[in-house]
């Protein structure tokens, strides 16, 4: 029942009507503005949860969309300040240029995370499709060479390339490195990427391990329990966990605002009762905050970018219990 909803869901979804659109992002995307979004954090603050907020929207198509983020940015800090949230940014190196002028990108993500470091405030680049993940990972490398040491980017544990990121990555920034790991959300070519779900789980899960032998900060995005139960073995193994000073001895210097080493991170609306019960555990846990007037663009690009976001959809709307916000 689940598989054939899904189905009809990704079949469907160019000619959805807007206002199931809207129904069924409305609990992943906070809402069309700043206010949605600081209404959001505040009602999740008082569960103690930590935040990252990210503008909705990507690739652009003219270097002036990227001022817009620039500005709606720089509106997040001060939101953030100003409610005193336990909050961070995420932002999409494309709608900042970093595609159709990688120079101007650049200087736009540099002019972001400076910003951002007066304020001592961790950016974190979001990892898009392959065409950019060199040079995201480029960016940051030489953010850091330049003294910004307040950003960090995902890997996508799907990819081959990703062991040796890290192993590059341990080079070039020793254990300042400062990673979300994630599966990956866009459906990459066979000969770049794992596709089985067995596969994604077990390259996610060295890359885990990867990560903390290298003393790196580790993020961990998933909402899936063999990654999460991994993640929590590997912890043990550390002698990580929560209120234990970092003991590795390898450990980086991670503050701003970050937990012991390592931290959870999952999406708006997604699996409540675990987000809840890591907290109870002690665990540093970050909620995805997006919100933006491009709620609906998004929302279809990622149904058809990754047609199970499709069956978690429909699993949400048969079996809510399942996945509870
Ligand atoms: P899955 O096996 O996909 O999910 C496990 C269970 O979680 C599902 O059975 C379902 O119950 C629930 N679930 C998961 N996703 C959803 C959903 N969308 N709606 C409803 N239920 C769901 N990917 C990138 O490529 N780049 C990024 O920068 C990036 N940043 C991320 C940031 C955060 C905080 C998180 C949590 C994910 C991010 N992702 C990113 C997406 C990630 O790569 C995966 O595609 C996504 O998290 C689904 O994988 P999973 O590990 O949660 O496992």
């Amino acid at each position: 029942m689940v598989g054939w909803f899904s189905k009809l869901i990704v079949a469907t979804t160019v000619r959805m009507p807007k206002w199931f659109v809207r129904w069924v992002s409305r609990r992943y995307v906070a809402g069309d503005s700043l206010v949605d979004a600081v209404a959001v954090m505040k009602r999740l603050s008082s569960e103690g949860a930590c935040f990252t907020v990210d503008v909705l929207g990507e690739e652009i198509s003219s270097m002036d969309e990227a001022a817009f983020f620039l500005e709606e940015y720089i509106r997040v800090m001060h939101a953030i300040k100003e409610h005193g949230f336990d909050a961070n940014i995420s932002i999409k190196p494309t709608a900042f240029g970093l595609l159709i002028d990688p120079e101007k990108g650049m200087d736009n993500i540099r002019k972001m995370v400076s910003m951002a470091a007066e304020e001592n405030m961790f950016v974190r680049l979001d990892m898009e499709d392959h065409r950019v993940t060199t040079s995201t990972i480029e960016v940051v490398v030489a953010l850091h060479s330049e003294g910004l040491t307040n950003v960090g980017t995902v890997l996508q544990g799907r990819l081959f390339r990703t062991l040796s990121d890290i192993d590059s990555l341990e080079t070039s920034l020793g254990p300042a490195a400062d990673y979300r790991i994630c599966k990956g959300i866009y459906l990459e070519p066979e000969d770049i990427s794992f596709t089985g779900y067995r596969d994604i789980v077990d390259a996610t899960n060295a890359a885990i391990d990867r990560m903390f032998a290298a003393g790196a900060y580790v993020g961990v995005a998933s909402h899936d329990l063999p990654v999460i139960n991994h993640t929590l073995s590997a912890l043990e193994a550390h002698g990580m966990g929560p209120g234990v000073d970092d003991p590795r001895p390898n450990a980086g210097d991670h503050r701003h605002h970050k937990g012991p080493g390592y931290e959870f991170q999952l999406l708006l609306g997604v699996r409540g009762p675990m987000r809840r019960r890591l907290l109870a555990e002690g665990h540093r846990t970050r909620v995805y905050i997006p919100y933006g007037e491009k709620w609906y663009e998004y929302s279809i690009r990622r149904l058809q970018e990754n047609p199970t976001i499709g069956s978690h959809v429909a699993k949400a709307f048969l079996m809510p219990w399942t996945n509870r916000p």
